[in-house]
């Protein structure tokens, strides 16, 4: 018996060589490269795996990275993930991810939104100028004065 990360959805499960995972029916011994690991286990069922797999596609970051990412912050999802991975956005700092990094400055649970709102400003583009802009006039006041004071170094002459 050993621990795998199952190729197909990303579970962790401790079973046999030869064995079939218990969520999906993959086998768990088809090899997986680490990364690709990695953004499987974004969906993980656990929010504190799938929250530490975006920390560690930030500091690894192989080339799916981003796609990954990106993708997974049009899901919804526990705001703990959703947070690291607006997080992990915000560490590649790629003007792509503006748009949903600005989606989810929007939507869904504040803890998220905050911490698009700080992705955004460590992305400082003008399009994430243009977003975190718009999030200065968020209805919820917390987003409101977030964004504001991220706003002032990035507008300063
Ligand atoms: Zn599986």
């Amino acid at each position: 018996m050993r621990w795998w990360l199952c190729p197909g959805c990303g579970d962790i499960q401790y079973a046999h060589v030869g064995s079939s995972c218990r969520s999906c029916g993959v086998r768990l011994d088809q090899a997986v490269a680490f990364d690709d690991a990695l953004s499987l286990a974004l969906d993980h069922p656990d929010p504190g795996v799938a929250a530490h797999a975006a920390r560690l596609l930030a500091a690894r970051m192989p080339p799916n990275a981003t796609t990954a990412l990106r993708q997974r912050a049009r899901r919804p999802g526990a705001p703990a993930v959703l947070a690291a991975v607006a997080e992990a956005l915000g560490a590649l700092r790629d003007d792509g991810s503006v748009r949903e990094l600005a989606e989810m400055s929007r939507t869904g649970w504040l803890e998220a939104r905050c911490a698009a709102v700080e992705a955004l400003a460590a992305i400082g583009s003008a399009a994430a100028q243009v977003a975190l802009r718009d999030a200065a006039s968020d209805p919820s006041e917390v987003v409101r004065r977030l964004a504001r004071d991220r706003l002032r170094p990035l507008e300063a002459p």
